[in-house]
């Protein structure tokens, strides 16, 4: 039997393969780029790379590539051989210029237009932080990819220029509380991964599963999750050793996958990683995915990431989360025993709830997308509406401080921030509010509106970079106190005051806390076409560029491509939507139709009664003519969307007539799937879609 601790991490090159290949010189100089960020000069690079690729080719390799995350949201790799001719032979050669710089034809990648198309060119630059690992017999190579004037094109580059950006903001804060022998702090995440398993062959026979990741049609199945029978139930053998097979590869890789369980949903389930440095985190969620979608192959079986596979049964998403740690492995939202500790994390604490009441708006957008549309606000994700979720431990703690009078509670009394200790704050582990979206667990903060198959980056590059902003004024603030304690002590306060309103401890599925959330005035954002113009707010282009997160013309890209993307995707699913119609639906529904009349036909011949076969031929009659009326005005209303050059309006369009049409022709559709018989239907049902892995 092969023992975990014998092959954990065996295809990374980490710090312990480091440390054995290189020279203790060059050894000290890398850890230096890697802890404090110092540029790598060629020799260390090139003595990096020998032992690398060494190690590689020990291991199995034959090729490297730079391993980057463009703004496709998929990751993307393009291999090249170490082999270099050598006389008659060949010599198995990587270079120290190789490892630091790549240079990729950057043309088809998605760039709202940064890349003029003259100059195609972008280039991969290393992200030592980020270990080397094998994949497919290719050293891959964590990178960050730009264009040759310097503008992230990728969804790694921001992601670590906002760790950097609230490095530097909260490090000047634990300078206030004394905090000397810290030297770096970084957010730390542990996003837990949702998906659902479908057989292979079946998915083969749905196009709109193939093109699109979800089904368009499906008439319900008799029984969904109303018996809540699937959720930690005992996994199917099949499932297992899919399960198993998913964990040694991840662990050979060296992430951390810990829990396995069964979802809500049937055919649904959850992976969840240890957390890491949230630059990691964000690399390792990509590998698991693609993970997850190649092992599910090998098994028969096809992992679907999409948010919303199936009507009717809860979607699948991401759990990110978050929390910040310094170097010397203090979670600085940790509760601590000392009265200063306590401070300390209520600054902290307090820094959150101000940056997602500022900037609900971004973590909205973060989330957002074609297919997370489906989920948020459905009554099993948490709403769209931003809100934050303490506890009613936490909320005494901030309602005391508000008002000044003293809490008292499991024998200790606390009333001044930086003279009394908080009483003990349970650690959540209950998940006692699933409907809220952004909730504190004793020690972190979990934010569940993320989408299943999305990168985690965009998410965490919002959170880090509204925290950073927010301890940055704390920080001009303090550093300028004549008294440090009570300068702390009122900004606490202000700042529960000024946004408790975010605050918000009941149910999130309750239509009550839609008005209530109106009244406060909080953002309600129901779709990605209604959120994504936020993007260009005034507030927000300041956040990123005061910070050094995007420049300008970046977040234009983004928010062009977040807004080509929308209607793409409704595109595609529209046009499957009529192949499915056009090719399998109709003329499969018209041929039953056709043996049915038939029937009555012969019946009526012989003097038998039809009631049955001519009820049933009346209804899907008539459903058929319906359906194909929907049929052509999806037609046309596809054909107007091709005049409508504005993003903002085309994706608009795509929302409010489009996605309405593509629901409109499935409901009959789903409706006569219900009345035709099962032998005669072109595609697999959701019975048998959700029901046949055993
Ligand atoms: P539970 O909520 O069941 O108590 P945990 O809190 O242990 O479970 O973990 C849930 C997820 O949160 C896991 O992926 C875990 O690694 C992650 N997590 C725990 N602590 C932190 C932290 N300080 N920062 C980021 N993620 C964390
Ligand atoms: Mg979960």
């Amino acid at each position: 039997m092969k023992q975990v601790n014998d092959y954990f991490g065996c295809l990374v090159f980490n710090d312990k393969v480091m440390k054995s290949k290189l020279s203790t010189d060059v050894y000290k100089k890398l850890k230096k780029t890697i802890n404090d960020g110092k540029e790598l000069d060629i020799s260390v690079a090139n003595a990096v790379a020998l032992a690398m690729k060494d190690w590689a080719i020990e291991n199995g390799a034959t090729h490297y590539t730079h391993w980057f995350q463009p703004m496709t949201g998929v990751t993307a790799e393009k291999h090249d051989s170490f082999i270099s001719p050598d006389g008659d032979g060949i010599i198995m050669e990587f270079k120290g210029k190789e490892l630091i710089k790549g240079e990729p034809d950057a043309s088809s990648f998605p760039s709202g237009g940064l890349r003029a198309t003259c100059e195609a060119r972008g280039y991969t630059a290393w992200d030592p932080t980020s270990y080397a690992f094998i994949k497919d017999k290719c050293l891959c190579i964590p990178t960050a990819f730009c264009s040759y004037d310097g503008q992230a094109l990728d969804k790694k580059t921001p992601l670590l220029r906002s760790m950097q950006a609230l490095n530097k903001q909260a490090m000047r804060v634990l300078k206030l509380f004394g905090q000397d022998q810290v030297t770096s702090v970084k957010t730390t995440v542990g996003p837990e991964q949702e998906y659902f398993l479908v057989d292979k062959d079946m998915y083969e026979k749905r196009k709109d599963l193939i093109f699109t990741g979800r089904t368009l049609f499906g008439a319900k199945s008799p029984k969904g999750q109303e018996l809540e029978d699937h959720y930690f139930g005992s996994i199917k053998p099949r499932v297992q050793e899919f399960m198993n097979d998913l964990n040694e590869e991840l662990w050979k890789l060296g992430i951390l996958a810990k829990t396995e369980h069964n979802e809500v949903a049937p055919a649904q389930h959850e992976l969840a990683p240890i957390f890491a440095t949230t630059n990691i985190a964000a690399d390792h969620n990509q590998i698991t995915m693609e993970m997850m979608q190649k092992i599910a192959k090998k098994h028969n079986l096809v992992c679907l990431l999409h948010e919303k596979p199936f009507k009717g049964v809860n979607g699948s998403g991401k759990h990110n989360n978050w929390s910040i740690s310094t170097n010397t492995g203090v979670n600085l939202l940790e509760p601590g025993d000392t009265p200063s500790e306590n401070a300390q994390f209520l600054l902290f604490l307090v820094s959150v709830i101000k940056a997602v009441d500022e900037y609900q708006d971004l973590l909205r957008i973060s989330v957002a997308s074609a297919s997370n549309d489906f989920r948020l606000g459905a009554n099993e994700a948490p709403p769209a509406i931003i809100s934050i979720f303490l506890g009613s431990d936490l909320q005494d703690v901030i309602e005391s401080i508000e008002t000044g009078k003293a809490l008292k509670s499991n024998g200790k009394t606390f009333l001044k921030i930086g003279a009394d200790v908080l009483p003990p704050l349970p650690k959540d582990t209950t998940d006692r509010n699933r409907t809220s979206p952004f909730a504190f667990t004793g020690n972190k903060f979990e934010f569940r509106a993320l989408g299943s198959q999305e990168s985690i980056s965009c998410a965490n590059i919002m959170l880090n970079t509204a925290v950073a902003e927010e301890l940055k004024q704390f920080a001009d603030r303090l550093e300028k106190a004549k008294d440090f304690n009570i300068e702390l002590h009122e900004l606490i306060k202000e700042t529960i005051i000024n946004h408790k309103r975010i605050i918000f401890n009941g149910n999130g599925y309750d239509d009550n806390w839609v008005k209530e959330a109106q009244k406060r005035g909080l953002l309600n954002l129901k779709s990605t076409p209604e959120a994504l113009p936020y993007y260009l707010k005034d507030k927000n282009v300041k956040l990123f560029t005061s910070h050094s997160i995007y420049s300008v013309e970046e977040i234009h890209a983004r928010y062009e491509i977040a807004q080509e993307h929308y209607s793409k995707v409704v595109n595609i699913e529209a046009l499957t939507c009529l192949d499915m119609l056009n090719k399998d639906y109709l003329p499969a529904i018209s041929k039953y139709t056709k043996s049915l009349a038939e029937t009555v036909a012969l019946k009526n011949s012989l003097n038998v009664t039809s009631d049955y076969e001519k009820a049933i031929l009346d209804k899907v009659s008539l459903d058929l003519v319906v359906a194909y009326n929907k049929k052509v005005e999806l037609e046309n209303a596809l054909k107007k969307a091709s005049t409508i050059s504005d993003v903002e309006k085309l994706s608009m369009y795509y929302k409010t007539d489009i996605l309405t049409l593509m629901e409109d022709v499935r409901s009959v559709i789903d409706e006569i799937e219900t009345n035709v018989d099962g032998m005669a239907w072109p595609v697999p049902s959701y019975a048998e879609l959700l029901y046949s892995v055993k």
